[in-house]
């Protein structure tokens, strides 16, 4: 029999990274619990973390690497199945060029090592510039923002939550993500502190969130219309003298420009459109500046909107106005042991546009909104082969029916992925990597963006089954066969680092870039943080509270602030049209997301303990706004946009904001083609259905998926006599008519 072992290392499902003790005796698991060592979340997890052993143990999950042929999928070995996926690729590469084949890396990608580690060595051998992530359907905004003002694409700042009094957070929901682009788990305990030091929490949010719930103030904002909240706040900073950047001045040109730029934003203008009185727009300005610690923060629900790169822009001016950056208790940057900001690119503005709509590119990568058009449109270079990996943008990005439609059309695809789920479902070849359990865990990103300076890294708790890979061994096996096709010579240099790397695997890597970060001792092997000091200490070491670092840490080198101002004011123009020059069509509602504790984008479904129980795959609506639908309790409704609809069960509640409806992301799984036994049965809509990949933010290029219009009809619900049943083509009802029941 085998003996019971425990082990320790970090939750990887999401931002949090919360320690965790697992039980097991052989591969079979007896327990996971949170490690109440870990000095960073002390013993909390939450309910995902023991969907862990699901993962594990499901079934569904592929081994072994897959081909499709004319009888269905076939299982093959290994060689064969890296001989079709670069043959394949290559094939399309030489026949329509090498940008004719697009990469898209899904999010789980940022919480595996492997893949951070060497993820590149995968995207040079490919040599394609059409590049998609999931960056763009989420955080694009953060990433532009840092790069301007501070020079680097990752040097993002985040909440020093732990020793905030003025937490003001703009469509955030940390008590249900743990904090994301802010590793803050047990925000609940994190709440407590703030309000046990007569702290305050106010929430700025369409939706009444489980944050909100426990903040000390909450506004309802219309959708969309951040942007103008933000304006306004510095205009009053600017009118009643709360300008204080501090030593900030000193190493940041331009902030005398500022106040020209928002003066037309008086709170009295903006009021209206906002939702947001003009008095306590006011008193929100003077309780945060007169707070001696105080921090502005927004996330998903801000970048996910049409100004949401202009938003973000602007949150983090409130904090470098007001002296809130780069000090204790504000907006700080982190130091973590693994910098990963020396080992990426840091960013950059090019001319090169989208082929079919020319939107804008940021870094290597085009905005995921334009794969379905780049595929489906015809042209040179139109987008004929796709490599995904760990993604399922079918789901997750705008007017997912239309990716679905164009992934039918490719030439080839391949999918580095263990689930044959909505997207893979295309894929002529899939290759599946290990499970979590089965790899090594070092958090490379999210320690860059926690709220603590800590560092843990784990070995696998299982060996691999005999013969199953790696994400990063696949990512080599494929590399080198891409670059075989291409018939190129290669430097000798390459082929050695390429050799090393595969031979040596992660830790040689990780050491070396941990002996040489802020805490390591260089050369000096007695000294230092290093990966087997790492490895003695399982849950992981205190690495101490955030740093004040600049300017000395700014990445440009003139090691200023660079506030560009010309490219973030030109925006408001297109401000002015949206709010102050366009009429608002009252007949429509706006559509926002949401996201549970139990679910993860659209990961987490085949795991039955976090999908199981009550519908939460609903639709949120204002009672005040179900009785103008004439909407019931217990009624499914029709929301439909741009000619698609979905229908889903509606859940009248005061939480929201009237005029407002939320769906949440990631459902919708059930496919035919599919092998997610509990997800299928557990489906519920994709709100992607209805999003639309025509609306996004200019700037920027990053998805709009708040502030969406629709229009809604309650299921069998009667309209001036017409029976409207789930097959009624909404569009074409008397808008007016429904909405004046
Ligand atoms: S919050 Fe949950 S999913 Fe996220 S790291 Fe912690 S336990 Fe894992």
């Amino acid at each position: 029999m085998a003996k019971v072992e425990t082990h320790y290392r970090a939750c990887n499902l999401c931002e949090a990274m919360c320690g965790i003790k697992i039980t097991h005796e052989g591969k079979q698991i007896l327990s996971i619990k949170g490690d109440e060592n870990d000095p960073f979340s002390q013993g909390y997890i939450c309910p995902k973390a023991t969907a862990l052993q699901d993962l594990y143990e499901d079934p569904d999950r592929l081994t072994k690497p897959m081909i499709k042929t004319a009888s269905g999928w076939q299982e093959v070995d290994w060689p064969q199945a890296f001989d079709a996926a670069a043959a394949g690729l290559s094939k399309v590469q030489q026949q329509y060029g090498q940008d004719t084949v697009a990469s898209y890396f899904g999010n789980p990608n940022v919480h595996n090592t492997g893949g951070m580690v060497f993820g590149s060595f995968l995207m040079n051998a490919l040599k394609s510039k059409s590049r998609y992530t999931a960056t763009s359907v989420d955080q694009l905004p953060h990433h532009i923002v840092s790069y301007h003002l501070f020079g680097h694409q990752l040097q993002i700042p985040v909440p020093d939550i732990d020793r905030t009094d003025f937490f003001l957070v703009f469509g955030a929901n940390p008590v249900v993500s743990n904090g994301s682009i802010m590793t803050a788990p047990n925000i609940k305990q994190r709440f407590k502190a703030i309000k046990a030091r007569s702290g305050k929490i106010v929430v700025i949010d369409p939706r009444k969130t489980e944050t909100a719930a426990l903040a000390t103030e909450h506004h309802f904002i219309r959708p969309g219309t951040d942007a103008l909240l933000l304006l306004a706040m510095i205009q009053v900073m600017f009118v009643e003298d709360k300008i204080r950047p501090g030593r900030l001045a000193s190493f940041t040109s331009g902030l005398d420009e500022i106040q020209q730029y928002v003066t037309p934003y008086t709170p009295e203008r903006v009021a209206s459109v906002t939702g947001i009185a003009a008095d306590q727009i006011r008193s929100l300005v003077n309780e945060f500046c007169a707070e001696r610690r105080a921090v502005c923060y927004g996330r998903m629900g801000v970048s996910v909107q049409q100004f949401g790169l202009l938003s973000q822009y602007l949150i983090m001016l409130i904090n470098i106005l007001t002296g809130r950056l780069d000090t204790e208790g504000g907006m700080m940057f982190t130091t973590p042991a693994f910098n990963v900001m020396g080992q990426t690119s840091p960013g950059y503005m090019s001319d090169r546009r989208s082929r079919v709509r020319g939107l804008p590119s940021f870094s290597s990568e085009l905005p995921v909104s334009t794969l379905a058009e780049e595929i489906l449109v015809p042209g040179e270079q139109q987008i004929r082969g796709l490599l995904t990996v760990a993604g399922n943008p079918v789901l997750s990005t705008p007017n997912g029916a239309q990716l679905n439609k164009a992934l039918q059309q490719l030439d080839f695809m391949v999918s580095v992925d263990f689930y044959l789920n909505e997207t893979t479902q295309h894929a002529d070849v899939i290759l599946p990597p290990v499970s979590p359990l089965e790899r090594e865990h070092f958090d490379v990103i999210f320690n860059s963006l926690a709220v603590r300076n800590t560092a843990k890294y784990a070995r696998a708790v299982f060996a691999p089954e005999p013969g199953a890979k790696h994400d990063w061994q696949i990512y080599f096996e494929l590399s080198k066969r891409l670059v075989a096709a291409r018939d190129v010579k290669v430097p000798l240099s390459k082929k050695l680092v390429s050799f090393l790397a595969e031979k040596m695997g992660l830790e040689l890597p990780i050491d070396f870039v941990l002996r040489n970060g802020p805490y390591g001792g260089g050369w000096n092997i007695f000294k230092g943080l290093t990966l087997k000091r790492l490895l003695q200490q399982p849950h992981g070491v205190d690495l101490g509270p955030l740093k004040s670092t600049l300017p000395q840490n700014l990445t440009h080198k003139d090691k200023q602030i660079h506030l560009h101002l010309a490219f973030y004011m030109a925006d408001l123009k297109r401000l002015e049209e949206a709010f102050f020059q366009t009429a608002s069509d009252d007949s429509v509602s706006l559509l926002i997301g949401r996201r549970d504790l139990r679910t993860n984008n659209s990961w987490m479904h085949n795991s039955k303990r976090l999908v199981k129980g009550k519908q939460r795959c609903t639709i949120l609506i204002h009672p005040e706004h179900a009785l103008r639908i004439g909407l019931v309790p217990g009624q499914q409704i029709k929301v439909s946009n741009g000619g698609r609809h979905i229908t889903l069960l509606a859940e009248i509640t005061d939480t929201i904001m009237p005029g407002v409806v939320s769906i949440p992301h990631g459902w919708g799984h059930g496919a035919d083609n599919t092998k997610l036994s509990v997800a299928n049965a557990h489906a519920g809509v994709s709100v992607n259905d209805i999003t639309d990949e025509n609306r996004v933010d200019e700037l920027s290029g990053n998805a709009v998926l708040n502030g969406v219009p629709v229009v809604l009809v309650p299921v069998e619900a009667e309209v001036d006599g017409l029976v409207v049943n789930e097959s009624a083509n909404v569009d074409e009802l008397p808008r007016q008519k429904v909405y004046a029941k």
